[in-house]
C-alpha cells in the first residue's frame, strides 16, 4: 500500500450487517473528540435516506473502476455481487493532516486486512449481534433490503463471524447501552496511547 502525509491512528469497526454497528459508531462519533470517518466510495445504489458524500460517495460502476485503476483506493473489495466499497486514500490523508485518527466502517476482509497491515497503530473492533437468528430479526426489521438480500447477507455473517479472532476485541451487541461503553472506553485508551 503506498502512503503519504503524516501517519496517525486507525480505528476499524467491523460486522456483520444488521449487528447494530452503525447506531454503535454513530453514539461515538458524537461523543469522543479526535477521530473522523472516513467517507468510503461504493457503487451500489442509496438505500433509504443515504446521502451522496454523507453516507457514501455513490459512484457509476464505471467511475468505480477507474478509481481503482488509478490507486485512488486504500483498499476495496466487491463486499456483495456486483456492489463494490471501497476507502479513499484521500479521506485518510484528510484526517491525519488534520491531526485525527480515522474510523472505518468496512466489511470484515476489509477489516482484517488494514489490522495486518497497520499492527499496533490499528484498533481494530469486531462488532458482533448476539446470533444468526438475532440478525435476521434486526434486517426484517430494517425493511431497507429485500428477501434475496437479506438471505445473502446472513449466509456472509456465518463465515464473518468466524473472523472475529483477527481482530483486537469482540464487542458482542447484545446491550446497546453496555456495549455503547465498552467501546467507548476502548476508544478513549486508544487515542490516548
Ligand atoms: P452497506 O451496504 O450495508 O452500507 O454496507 C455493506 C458492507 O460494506 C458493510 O459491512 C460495510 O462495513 C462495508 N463497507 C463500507 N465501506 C467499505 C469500504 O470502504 N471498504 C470495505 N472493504 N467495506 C466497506
Amino acid at each position: 500500500m503506498r502512503m503519504s502525509t503524516p501517519e496517525g491512528k486507525l480505528i476499524i469497526f467491523s460486522a456483520p450487517s444488521g449487528s447494530g454497528k452503525s447506531t454503535l459508531v454513530q453514539y461515538l462519533i458524537t461523543t469522543v473528540p479526535g477521530f473522523a470517518f472516513s467517507i468510503s466510495a461504493t457503487s451500489r445504489a442509496p438505500r433509504g435516506q443515504e446521502q451522496d458524500g454523507v453516507d457514501y460517495y455513490f459512484l457509476s460502476n464505471e467511475s468505480f473502476n477507474t478509481y481503482v485503476s488509478e490507486g485512488a483506493f486504500l483498499e476495496w473489495e466487491e463486499v456483495y455481487p456486483g456492489a463494490c466499497y471501497g476507502t479513499l486514500r484521500s479521506e485518510v490523508e484528510k484526517s491525519w493532516a488534520a491531526g485525527d485518527a480515522v474510523a472505518f466502517d468496512i466489511d470484515v476482509v476489509g477489516g482484517k486486512n488494514l489490522k495486518a497491515e497497520y499492527g499496533d497503530r490499528a484498533l481494530a473492533l469486531f462488532i458482533q449481534a448476539p446470533s444468526i437468528e438475532e440478525l435476521e430479526r434486526r434486517l426484517i426489521a430494517r425493511g431497507t433490503d429485500s428477501n434475496d438480500k437479506i438471505k445473502q447477507r446472513i449466509e456472509k455473517a456465518s463465515w464473518e463471524m468466524e473472523q472475529s479472532h483477527f481482530f483486537d476485541h469482540i464487542i458482542i451487541n447484545d446491550d446497546l447501552d453496555r456495549a455503547k461503553a465498552e467501546a467507548k472506553k476502548l476508544l478513549i485508551e486508544f487515542l490516548a496511547q
